[in-house]
């Protein structure tokens, strides 16, 4: 019957699929039983560009480079990427085992610390568009450019979930309810390394994705007094089975797609450092959830474990099941402190060999042996990959679909394409505030940075009007309608917002008096107004919200504004739902669906429609 002619091929597939997994097996012991200690530890190294040359990597066998946030000095050309991390990967080939060394990147919205590429709205914009499968075309786009500029490996997807507004990494999550982020987790990470790392990824276009940040970085609590501010890289306090279920559930479809590499946490459950914790890292994530590709720790991580000495950390991390160490400036000096410790035995060979197969194993999945770069990034065509035509239009396809309207007084919205509009706030001009962090620099910045339509430039795009910019909101009258653009300025990582008292890491989540200013001006001239607000997380706007006529939230939409001009036209009808609670005001953080006494302004799931 018809069944068993499916099912043929099928069970070919996996046999072939067993045969290159015993395979890798096999190359992987080979391999490690031919390499000395300090080729091990090299192995487990990763170091940043500017820190490590590529003589390093061939002295010190690094195993891995990684460029931290912000854009390679020069001219910034596609060439150049592939250049750089050619040069490294020679120096790895010159090696006398000539393994190759891995190159990782964030590529966190796009491949965004790169010129001129796609930059696609941050994960909190995704959430809202309740579109996996969209999610899943843009990785693929994002592993196309990655991969055209010789790069291996992106610490994507970040499977957060967002408990707390204040939190300053809140928009790189997909929202607040695990259920929600897991749904994003398969096919993202399909979509970056192909249906499974079998050998083919870096010969498709693929790349290695990461899981990060292993786990509950979203879930921290925010402490009072001096540590009052410490919500970034802070503790998680939650029973073990609440833990599972908001943290751990988006990881599973994440590791059941077989995720190449896990990044941990820098923060802390129950107390413990993630990055020494045993049970969470060896027990849970390699044992019971049978992860095994590697585990890499965050950027100079283990120096925020409670130890006395650097070589003390080493042996607990290592000890704890960290694969890779992320120690982009101090290198060396984890080089010798492990290889002290493995001498002195205080870190048993056993789990060094262990650490290596996993790293050796994933290098030899994605085809990295026989790939020493991606193949797209010597093939001619690839040069029109980064900020291709059709990323584009999948970007502002995202960002239309991402938008959520708060409000719609006598159906304000849809603006006529006659109207006379006039525009306020800096926000609706500005590249680098429309895209946020983690956008050419690691904060990211201000201005013209990059490529992009701004939301500006879009709506006098589609508008066959009038339409007129001023930054401050002066010159409204005689307008149809206003359209005034507020929101947060980029940051990435520090400490959100804060209750008790200021900190200089701290964005406030309301509105700057500046902007409040833009927005009273405009308003006081009696011209309707539409408030599109740029952040990556609720802004305390209940007031803002109730005197506009129509709100919309656009959260960081990146280089593609004229999706938001689609959506305030009609071309497009708004779809996005709330990915996370909007409260009312600061003393409600935090909140978040299914909490007992749940009265926020907007629920989450809010979204409106036109009619
Ligand atoms: C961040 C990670 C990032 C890493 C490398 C760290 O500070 O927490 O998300 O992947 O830097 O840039």
């Amino acid at each position: 019957n018809g069944g068993r002619s499916v099912d043929a091929p099928e069970q070919a597939q996996v046999d072939d699929r067993a045969d290159d997994m015993r395979s890798v097996e096999k190359r992987v012991a080979d391999l490690v039983s031919k390499m000395t200690l300090a080729e091990k530890v090299g192995q487990m190294t990763q170091a940043e560009r500017r820190h490590a040359t590529p003589a390093d990597v061939k002295k010190y066998f690094l195993g891995s480079v990684l460029n931290g946030g912000g854009s390679i000095p020069g001219e910034n050309r596609r060439e150049d990427w592939v250049k750089m991390v050619q040069d490294f990967q020679q120096a790895a080939k010159d090696t006398r085992l000539g393994i190759p060394m891995i190159w990782g990147t964030d590529a966190v919205h796009g491949h965004s610390n790169v010129l001129n590429a796609t930059i696609f709205p941050h994960n909190v914009g995704l959430g809202a568009t309740r579109n996996p499968e969209l999610v899943g075309e843009i990785a693929a786009a994002t592993a196309k450019e990655v991969a055209a500029t010789g790069i291996h490996w992106t610490f994507a997807p970040t499977l957060c979930v967002a408990r707390d507004d204040r939190w300053g990494r809140a928009y790189e999550c997909f929202g607040e309810d695990p259920e929600l982020v897991a749904q994003f987790a398969g096919p993202f990470v399909k979509g970056m390394q192909g249906a499974s790392l079998d050998g083919s990824t870096l010969a498709s276009s693929k790349i290695v994705a990461t899981a990060k940040h292993w786990v509950g970085d979203g879930g921290t609590t925010y402490g009072t007094g001096d540590e009052g501010y410490a919500i970034d890289r802070g503790d998680v306090q939650l029973s073990d089975e609440a833990f599972r279920e908001i943290h751990i559930t988006p990881y599973l479809p994440a590791l059941e797609s077989g995720v190449g590499t896990v990044m941990v946490s820098y923060s802390s459950v129950n107390g413990k450092k993630m990055h020494e914790h045993k049970a969470l890292v060896t027990d849970v994530l390699k044992g019971e959830l049978g992860f095994d590709g590697f585990v890499i720790s965050d950027w100079s991580a283990l120096s925020e474990i409670p130890a006395e000495t650097n070589r003390e950390r080493v042996v607990r991390s290592i000890n704890a099941g960290l694969d890779m160490i992320m120690e982009p400036e101090k290198w060396k000096e984890f080089i010798t402190d492990l290889t002290a410790a493995v001498e002195a035995g205080e870190v048993p060979m056993s789990r060094i060999d262990d650490a290596v197969s996993r790293i050796l194993s994933t290098k030899f999945r994605a085809g990295l042996f026989e790939h020493d770069l991606p193949v797209l990034a010597g093939d001619s065509a690839a040069g029109g990959m980064l900020g291709a035509e059709s990323h584009r239009a999948l970007a502002r396809q995202a960002v239309r679909e991402s938008l959520v309207l708060l409000k719609n007084d006598k159906n304000l919205l849809p603006l006529s394409k006659d109207a006379k509009i006039f525009v306020a706030g800096d926000h609706a001009n500005d590249i680098g505030l429309q895209s946020g962090g983690w956008t050419i620099e690691w904060q990211g910045k201000r201005g013209d940075i990059t490529a992009g339509t701004t939301i500006f430039e879009g709506i006098k795009g589609l508008a066959g009007g009038d339409v007129t910019f001023s930054a401050n909101g002066e010159g409204v009258e005689g307008h149809d309608v206003a359209i005034v653009v507020v929101g947060e300025e980029p940051y990435a990582e520090g400490m959100g917002d804060y209750v008790e008292k200021p900190c200089e890491k701290c964005q406030p989540i309301t509105l700057p008096k500046e902007q409040q200013e833009v927005l009273a001006r405009v308003q006081a001239s009696g011209v309707p107004t539409v408030v599109v607000v740029v952040s990556g997380r609720p802004l305390m706007m209940s007031e803002e919200f109730s005197s506009a006529q129509a709100a919309v939230a656009a959260w960081l939409p990146g280089s593609e504004g004229a999706g938001v001009a689609d959506v305030l036209f009609g071309d497009h009808t708004p779809k996005g739902k709330l990915p996370v609670t909007w409260p009312r005001h600061l003393k409600q953080v935090p909140i978040n669906k299914g909490d007992k006494e749940y009265d926020p302004l907007f629920p989450y799931g809010f979204g409106l429609t036109y009619p």
